[in-house]
């Protein structure tokens, strides 16, 4: 009697049928979530079952409940958030992962294929080829692991173990307004402090000026306090400006800072000859980090820091000995997966437990190569380029600022309205209502700007005229009325 609930199902019929389910989502022909929102709501708000109701009921609930209400993240036609649908194989890989290797720790395939695409990442994005890297859940913990590093070596070069005794000396860490919130909290969470964060003034196109950042730096000789990194972004989450990163890393140098390269979004796009030139400067960084979940297509929960030196994020982040795992290894005669922990990524960052997510990587790159991967990337970066193109001919239309990457920042002027940034609000707000294209906005110099950012592997080259079809349409709808209002009697 004390089996019955002892998992002996099968896969491959239910994932027949879930795969259906899962199709029929990715077709979009169903309503957005929130015009079901009550039916669901009351299907799905119940108490917690004593009894269970199986598992053909529970997929059953699943595709027709769940799912057919879920996001509209991974609809081709939008384009607001950086992270995506995942591909088809990053799909199947991540299942992979969860059903055979659910820990990336031990001797097996999938602790090797760790490394191996981690190495392949480093080929594809032209890194420097000492650099080791580690997977984790996203761009957010990636950025704080290169940043301990950072305050690891940073500390470390004045006698202090920064891992062991905590931050002892008030910490600077340079970076801009338009840096990726994700390096203040990371400068909270590593003990430096939100205000340790010097914003460097920017140019018009949010890149960081190089000489304001050697002013800061003059002026901070003056004080006692660590520069822990200088935080330049390939790839501005709002715009997809490059920072100047060459003669940023120079002057890193030339200071003995840590130089840290946020390619979350924007570092697959060396990829594309367009603006490979851009990320000169990239081979000096000491640390650079890179979310596959974003450009790559894989399913969310995957990013990556790469490091010059890895055993900086051993001691600044090992876990130390365990008494539960002591004698659970036995490192000198290993015969059998369980007899050593593989690579110990563990060691190099936060998570001891963790999913083997290099096997998605590793597939997403097999499936498609290098050549596909550039393929993409160009395409979606032609993209931005083909809405600006459309956005300078059109006299109802302006850019705001030119992209570099995949995101054109743009929008529809009208001299009947008084305020443009309402306006292109309210575009905005109907294109979300409508459905078909979802971009952002982003205020870009002071300007309310309409914001796609194409990235999805699904994301078809006809969205971008698309979009600019219907905002125009929808500008001159907002048009019309306006004057059929102020003509009124
Ligand atoms: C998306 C992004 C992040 C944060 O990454 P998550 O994967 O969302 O945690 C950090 N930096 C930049 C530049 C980003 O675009």
């Amino acid at each position: 009697m004390y089996d019955e609930y002892a998992e002996s199902g099968k896969l491959a019929n239910y994932l027949q049928q879930l795969g259906g389910y899962l199709d029929s989502y990715l077709e979009f022909d169903h309503p957005d979530a929130m015009e079901n929102e009550a039916q669901w709501r009351e299907v799905l708000n119940q108490k917690i079952p004593e009894k269970g109701v199986g598992i053909d009921q529970v997929i059953t609930e699943l595709g027709q409940t769940v799912i057919p209400n879920g996001s509209q993240i991974p609809r081709p036609g939008c384009t607001s958030f950086i992270t995506t649908g995942a591909s088809t194989i990053g799909v199947l890989a991540g299942l992979a992962s969860s059903v055979s290797a659910p820990q990336r720790i031990g001797i097996h395939a999938f602790n090797l294929l760790e490394e191996i695409s981690l190495t392949w990442l480093t080929d594809l994005f032209g890194l420097n080829p000492e650099m080791k890297g580690v997977y984790c859940s996203g761009g957010s913990v990636a950025n704080l692991l290169a940043l301990g590093a950072a305050r690891q070596w940073a500390f470390e070069k004045r006698g202090i173990d920064p891992a062991e005794n905590g931050v002892t000396l008030p910490c600077r860490l340079y970076a801009t307004d338009v840096s990726h919130r994700t390096i203040h909290r990371a400068a909270a969470v590593l003990g430096l402090g939100r205000n340790a964060v010097v914003s460097i003034a920017t140019d018009a196109q949010g890149r960081m000026k190089p000489e304001a950042l050697e002013q800061q730096l003059k002026e901070d000789k003056e004080n006692n306090a660590v520069p822990v990194a200088i935080v330049a972004t390939a790839g501005i989450t709002s715009t997809g400006a490059i920072d100047l990163l060459a003669p940023l890393a120079k002057i890193a140098r030339a200071n003995d800072i840590w130089f840290h390269v946020d390619g979350a979004y924007g570092l697959p796009g060396i990829l594309d000859p367009h603006v490979e030139a851009q990320y000169q400067g990239l081979e000096y960084a000491d640390s650079v980090i890179v979310d596959p979940h974003k450009w790559l297509g894989a399913p969310v929960g995957i990013g990556t820091t790469f490091i010059r030196d890895r055993s900086l994020l051993n001691r600044a982040f090992a876990q130390g000995e365990s008494d539960y795992l002591e004698g659970s290894c036995i490192e000198d005669d290993i015969q059998n997966s369980m007899d050593s922990m593989g690579i110990p990524y563990h060691d190099f960052g936060v998570e001891l437990s963790s999913p083997s997510r290099g096997a998605v990587v590793w597939a997403l790159i097999r499936e498609i190569g290098i050549e596909g991967m550039r393929e993409r990337v160009c395409r979606h970066n032609a993209m931005a380029r083909q809405v600006a193109k459309r956005a300078e001919a059109h006299p109802q239309l302006e850019v705001l600022q030119e992209p570099t990457l995949s995101i054109c920042c743009f929008r529809y002027v009208s001299d009947r309205w008084q305020d443009q940034d309402k306006l292109n609000r309210m575009i905005h707000r109907q294109l979300v209502h409508n459905g078909q294209n979802i971009p952002s906005t982003a205020i870009v110099n002071g300007q309310l700007a309409i914001r796609p950012c194409f990235i999805g592997a699904r994301t078809g080259w006809h969205l971008a005229d698309d979009l600019v079809d219907e905002v125009i349409s929808i500008g001159q709808q907002f048009d019309k009325a306006y004057m059929e209002k102020s003509h009124q009697p």
